[in-house]
């Protein structure tokens, strides 16, 4: 197999890249290019130019290089723009012409591909450890974009590997590696079997030669009775399903060298321990047949329990399906044999080349409703069955779904997973947090940044640290993408700079209350703090303005969680004023007065300052009263004695108590208050005569006076100014002694 392999190299080393080319246009041809032929030879024309004197290491012009990865395009059914691409892959990277030139001459499409694949040609797989070789296959896929770029990656390198031999030792290693690492695993991934098989045998070749050896050189020694083997079992199936009237074609192989150097390392067999190095194929036109033939074939030979696979039923993650048995043929030699539909053929063969072909030939580009649903099975592919979200996946026939992530190398080659648009400072973050605070500079692919740089997939990443660094600063908390970052930097902050975040965090929440109307003194008080700060779980006031001074907490929410402490405080206490009515009033106006509410009319309003008062006319309270307050619609607080009618026969309810509220009067009274009595007295002439002779006597401001005679009976209204419930009561005393006067009583109770 190693000769047949020079002799390929040979034999290309003959060709002129115009003869290779004559051949592949008869290959587009065939393949129904024909209407694209004319762009396709304009790529030749131009990479024969680009390239021009540039050879490969075998001697060959390069140019054949790039008509073989175009054939091998073709060969995984491509499209036009690929086959394109492929020609041209190697011009922005390794000739003089730019990005804007193939865009001039090709279309920003076929541009974008060529870069995409000289993008991936950049990337250093050095040193790459096997736990990050899965985030390495993710940072290809995410720099891709648009899947064909992968597809001619691999196309790319799966003539490198063929056309290996001419390299030096040390090239053939680290390439077969990063084949059998990367490429090959993306091969498998993106379904393609036949181009995965081939990329792990060569690989093998050069990464053990010893071992691939020993099986090519069993396999050809045993090649004669294999043979035989193999076309006696294809006839017997074949002439069974004749019989049995089932249209199908029957193809045997050997397996591929290194499935089975795995199976011999895997299981520490020897070449004589590995009987099923052979394998069938039958290929059917229908599903029905494919269960038709299994039943056929496991009637004709002894099936191996627990060897059978449904596929068909339960696709694999890559979309691959088929039935397998594994029999004992009548030599006593198992064998496996694989059951499947041409369709079926079609998709282990080509994997997503073969959907991308279907996809070209039903309709080009449009994308229709349901589009998304057919290239679902993409993204399970890609991803190993760990997302679900198949959205937005295949949108414009890019490949985005790892549009919210970026990888980028550290400088010994390790891949760091962040979040898309993360920038030198988190990367510093995510390698440690001694990294990040102690960081000083960052340099990206040996430039240095600034450190809002925005990390681009595949850069190698630098960061400049100093033991004598001052630490994070606060702007880095804007500039910091991943929330992980941003908490180490918090974290940094909230050890490291106390006193400072203390006086921040006061100036932060001083601002936000001023915001919301209260200043800081206003929430000062143990009964609006302490639960605060328990809630919060802060020990102290100071750890409080600590923790908005790192970014701990925002000062919003502790404004808000403080405004609404004043408002519930303010309610409370209401509730426990009105049960305890006749101790608290005293109390009640020293806490006002020490909370510099201003009084109005001599009247003191729990929780609210400067708020419209008036003094009810059902019950005229005046200072000494026990009052209470009643919020009206529109028109303020209105003053209500507590023995005032209104008051004791209110509706109760949950709204009508929230409007009732805790008054008190002021310490301090200037004004004069006007309030009504009721006499009743015995009706007798002189009686008003005598009533405002003492009024007048006591030096009473009396408004209005008035009786009526209701039969006998005389009722006396009253209506005057007085400073205090004393002078009040001096007054309804000495008016009561007036003779005939049976009640003295002040109105509303
Ligand atoms: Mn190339």
């Amino acid at each position: 197999m190693e000769e047949k392999q020079e002799n390929k190299i040979t034999a290309h080393q003959l060709l002129d890249p115009d003869v290779m080319y004559a051949a592949l246009e008869e290959k587009l041809r065939a393949g129904g290019h024909a209407a694209e032929l004319e762009r396709i030879r304009a790529a030749y024309d131009t990479a024969k130019a680009a390239h021009e004197g540039q050879k490969r290491k075998d001697g060959s012009p390069y140019l054949t290089h790039c008509v073989a990865v175009a054939e091998i395009c073709v060969d995984f059914g491509l499209d036009a723009d690929s086959v394109v691409s492929a020609l041209l892959h190697d011009v922005i990277e390794d000739t003089s012409m730019t990005y804007d030139d193939v865009a001039r001459q090709f279309g920003a499409v076929v541009a974008d591909i060529v870069d995409g694949v000289s993008k991936l040609t950049r990337v250093q797989y050095t040193n790459i450890e096997d736990e990050q070789m899965e985030n390495l296959r993710k940072m290809l896929m995410a720099m891709a974009k648009d899947i064909r770029v992968i597809l001619i990656k691999i196309a790319d390198r799966l003539h490198n590997m063929r056309t290996m031999a001419y390299q030096s030792t040390d090239k053939q290693r680290s390439k077969s590696l990063e084949t059998m690492e990367i490429y090959a695993p993306l091969a498998h991934r993106l379904g393609m079997q036949r181009a995965k098989w081939e990329l792990e045998d060569l690989s093998l070749q050069y990464l053990d030669p010893e071992g691939y050896r020993e099986i090519t050189q069993y396999l050809e020694q045993k090649m004669p009775q294999l043979e035989s083997f193999m076309s006696s079992v294809e006839e017997r199936i074949r002439a069974r399903l004749n019989e049995e009237g089932i249209n199908a074609s029957i193809f045997s192989r050997i397996k591929h060298v290194y499935s089975i150097y795995r199976k011999m390392y895997a299981q520490k067999l020897s070449m004589d321990g590995i009987f099923d190095l052979c394998a069938f194929r039958v290929i059917v036109d229908t599903i029905p047949d494919c269960y038709n033939v299994l039943g056929l074939i496991h009637d004709m030979f002894k099936p191996v329990p627990g060897r059978f696979k449904d596929y068909i039923s339960t696709p694999k993650p890559n979309m691959y399906q088929s039935v397998h048995t594994t029999v004992i043929g009548g030599e006593g030699i198992p064998f496996e044999v694989q059951i499947r539909t041409w369709d079926m053929h079609h998709t282990a063969e080509y994997g997503i080349a073969a959907h991308w072909k279907y996809k070209m030939t039903d309709g080009g580009n449009s994308l229709r409703s349901g589009d998304e649903d057919k290239f679902a099975w993409v993204r399970f592919l890609l991803e190993s069955q760990q997302e679900s979200d198949a959205q937005d996946f295949f949108h414009n026939l890019k490949i985005d779904m790892f549009a919210d992530e970026v990888f980028v190398f550290s400088p010994k080659g390790d891949v760091i997973n962040l979040p898309a648009g993360a920038t030198p400072i988190d990367f510093a973050y995510m390698i440690h947090s001694d990294v990040g605070n102690h960081m000083v500079g960052a340099k990206v692919n040996g430039r240095i940044v600034t450190y809002d740089y925005t990390l681009q997939n595949g850069d190698i990443v630098e960061i400049r640290t100093s033991k004598s660094a001052t630490g994070p600063s606060r702007d880095w908390l804007n500039v910091a993408k991943s929330g992980s970052a941003r908490t180490k930097i918090k974290q940094w902050f909230k050890k490291e700079r106390r006193e400072e975040n203390i006086v921040r965090g006061r100036d932060m929440l001083a601002d936000e209350l001023r915001h919301n109307g209260l200043t800081l003194d206003d929430v000062q008080d143990e009964e609006i703090l302490a639960p605060i700060l328990k809630r919060l779980c802060y020990g102290s006031v100071d750890d409080l303005y600590a923790a908005i001074g790192y970014g701990g907490l925002t000062a919003t929410r502790a404004a808000n969680r403080l405004k609404d402490e004043v408002a519930r405080s303010a309610k409370t206490e209401k509730k426990t004023a009105l049960d305890k009515v006749s101790e608290a009033a005293e109390r009640r106006e020293q806490q006002a007065a020490r909370r510099e509410v201003k009084a109005v009319h001599g009247v003191l309003v729990a929780g609210l300052d400067n708020c419209l008062v008036k003094f009810s006319r059902c019950c005229t309270p005046v200072p000494g009263d026990p009052i209470v307050g009643f919020i009206t619609r529109g028109q303020g607080v209105s003053i209500h004695r507590q023995d005032c009618q209104n008051y004791l026969k209110r509706p109760r309810g949950p709204e009508e108590d929230g409007r009732w509220l805790s008054v008190s009067w002021a310490s301090q009274i200037t004004d004069s208050y006007t309030t009504s009595l009721v006499l009743l007295a015995k009706d007798r002439s002189g009686l008003v005569m005598d009533i405002a002779t003492v009024l007048n006597a006591l030096n009473a401001k009396v408004r209005t006076l008035s009786a009526r005679d209701t039969g006998g009976q005389a009722v006396v209204h009253i209506t005057l100014e007085v400073r205090s419930l004393a002078e009040l009561r001096t007054i309804m005393g000495r008016l009561a002694g007036v003779p005939g006067v049976r009640e003295v009583n002040r109105s509303g109770s």
